[in-house]
């Protein structure tokens, strides 16, 4: 390819290279489905909100037909978390995310299936329709989730988030996973100390 306004020239691979670098920087911009994390997702219903500061779209995805919500909101009307200490913030998806992951960490739970979990998170937390959400609303969120995902995220969420309140019933889930793992004890099941 000869050219002269450019400085620089592409041999055909590079520039095929580049298209192909680009393509794929197009398709990560855009949704990508929860469930199988294919990138051309299709809409297909889209509705707004009474006061149309929240748009919901249908979305579905042309692989594996799994179908999901997405929210829009636009930044100024995202809800604030009043913490424990009665500040505010604005609601972080990345803080929701981390503080989750922490409890995950080292646990056996596939990335799609954390992400999945995030994501009706959030759902239901844009679903209250509020405009303030206590820190304290959103772990219980959170524990619920948790509860079904992996139990020992549960208790390790529950006991650095949860007040002391919550430590019966910590103890009363503790002894369930005691009982349980005791029943599905298996010898080919390679045992987790963490
Ligand atoms: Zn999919």
């Amino acid at each position: 390819m000869a050219c002269q306004r450019w400085q620089v020239c592409w041999s055909s691979g590079e520039y095929n290279t580049l298209r192909a670098l680009l393509e794929q920087a197009a398709k990560e911009n855009q949704l990508r489905c929860p469930y199988c994390s294919f990138a051309d997702t299709q809409v297909i219903d889209s509705r707004e909100s009474d006061d149309g500061a929240v748009i919901r779209r249908r979305r579905k995805c042309p692989q594996c037909n799994g179908r999901f919500t997405t929210y829009e909101r636009a930044e100024a009307a995202q809800f604030m978390v009043v913490k424990k200490d009665g500040r505010r913030e604005p609601f972080s998806r990345d803080k929701l995310t981390r503080n989750t992951l922490k409890a995950l960490e080292k646990r056996p739970v596939p990335q799609e299936l954390v992400e999945r979990f995030l994501q009706r998170v959030e759902q239901r937390l844009y679903e209250l329709g509020k405009s303030e959400v206590s820190s304290r609303e959103i772990g219980q969120l959170v524990l619920e989730g948790l509860k079904e995902l992996d139990p020992v995220a549960y208790v390790r969420f529950a006991s650095v988030y949860m007040g002391v309140s919550d430590l019966e019933a910590l103890q009363q889930v503790i002894h369930q996973l005691m009982v349980q793992q005791q029943s599905y004890a298996h010898p080919s099941t390679r045992r987790d100390s963490g």
